[in-house]
Parts: C-alpha cells; structure tokens; sequence
C-alpha cells in the first residue's frame, strides 16, 4: 500500500507571518486527518517560522495529523563557497523532512540540468531527506509524441549511479510542463498512463519492487474539483498543488 502524498508548493510567495497565519485557518480544517502525508513546502525564510507554528498548535485534545515540511529546492554539496545556496544538512537539521527537486521552474528559469538534479537527489537522499523529483514534458513535446522519451530520460539520468537500495524514500512528481500554473489540467486518465510509463521504466532500471512501491504524485492545476477524479486513480499516489494550496480552505478541500 502507497500512503498518498499531498504537497503544498507555495514558490515564492507567503512571508513567514502570511504563513503563520495560514497555519491558523489550515490546522482546525484538517484535525484528526490520517488518509494523507501532508507536506507544507514555503519559501526558506518561513521553513522555521512554519515548523515552530505547527509544533506550537499542538495538542492532545484538537490532534492535527503530523504536517511535515519540506524546502523547495537545494544545493548538492554538503557545504562550502556556494552564495546564496542551502544545503540538505541545513535543511535537514532544521527539522525540514522532504525537499523538492528539478521543479520545471528551476529546469526553465535556472537552468537545472538532469545530471544537477541527480547531484542534489543523491545529496538529498544521503542526508535522509524524502526527495520530490519533478518530471515532466511540455507541451511541444507532447505533440509531437516524445513524453514516454522524456519522462525517461529525465528520471533515467536523476537516478543514475544512486544505490536502488538508497531510492526507497524517494517520490516522483508527474507534472507536466504545460499544465502548471495554466488552470489546463492532465485528464485523470493521461496522467494515470504517464504515471504508468514512469512506473514502467523505473522498475526496468531498478526493479519491481522499487517500482510498486514509489509514490507517484500528479501536479498541474490540481484544484478541488479535479482533485477527486484525479485522485481517484490508483496510479495516483497524491497531488503537488502550487496555485490552490495557497489558500488554506482550498487545499483542506483536495486533501479532504
Ligand atoms: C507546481 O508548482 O508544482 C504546480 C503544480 O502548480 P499549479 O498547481 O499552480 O499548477
């Protein structure tokens, strides 16, 4: 059984008080949820504001399911003379348990190659955080029938030379390029035959077992009401949400 995954990527926007502030509306709307891992992934300035919000709600009489958070991206070394950039152990010891890696916005607007995100995933797993690795074609692509060649090369050349016995916490995002941010969302039954696709070639380069146990989410225009036709399909191990997990009662409802 694949516990679902339900990820909240806020990119670049929520101050740590706006983030604070959402925790205060979203705890109450998911007390006592267990169906789902719920992952919170703001800005780095807000990871510790929002980690000490949840920890600071809690308690035994209003239970909230563990929310975990996790970062947006990372760097791959473990330090050193990288300006600007934030390392898994930093993330890892701040109590941040899952990170992001290859969104298409870090493939488009910072040039983050396939052999870099297999530098970061092996960084992630290392530090024993649950990498998010995003995958994904565009909309040239599809028409012109490369998505199966995509998605392939793109999670062949992520996962090259890692251990597969080290990938076991890993979880891979389908998201296709040209539907996020776009409100045009991947037919439940596209996205349940990508997902295929990825589970197909994964297990070719590394095995059944891997492979029926990975976590496959769906990310594209996920809103509340796509989420349950979307959802509803057993390739679909869980949702990365940009746009509708900003607002708190929005993301309640696809996790609901
Ligand atoms: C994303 O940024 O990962 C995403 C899927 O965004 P949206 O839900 O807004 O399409």
């Amino acid at each position: 059984m694949r516990k679902p995954l339900i990820a909240a990527n806020w990119k670049m926007y929520k101050t740590p008080a706006e983030a604070e502030s959402f925790l205060h509306a979203f705890l109450p709307l998911v007390e006592g949820h267990t169906r789902n891992e719920i992952v919170l992934c703001p800005s780095f300035v807000a990871l510790a504001p929002v980690l000490a919000a949840i920890k600071g709600s809690a308690h035994p009489a209003h239970p909230h399911p563990r929310i975990h958070v996790g970062a947006q991206n990372m760097h791959f070394a473990a330090e050193g003379a990288y300006t600007g950039e934030i390392s898994a152990g930093m993330l890892s010891a701040l109590g941040v348990t899952h990170v992001i890696i290859g969104h298409s916005e870090r493939r488009q607007y910072f040039g983050e190659t396939d052999e870099l995100l297999n530098r970061k995933l092996a960084a992630a797993l290392e530090k024993r955080l649950i990498p998010i690795l995003c995958v994904g074609e565009t909309e040239q692509e599809r028409e012109q029938g490369k998505t199966e060649e995509v998605l392939s090369r793109q999670i062949g050349r992520a996962i090259s030379q890692i251990e597969p016995g080290k990938l076991e916490p890993m979880v891979v995002a389908y998201e296709p390029v040209w539907a996020i941010g776009t409100g045009k969302t991947a037919t439940p039954l596209m996205a349940a035959d990508a997902h295929l696709m990825i589970r197909t070639h994964v297990a070719q380069l590394v095995g059944r077992p891997i492979a029926e146990a990975l976590r496959i989410l769906y990310g594209g225009s996920v809103k509340p009401d796509n989420a349950t036709s979307l959802l509803s399909q057993p390739e679909i191990d869980g949702a990365l949400v940009g746009g509708a997990s900003l607002d708190p009662a929005s993301f309640a409802r696809i996790i609901q």
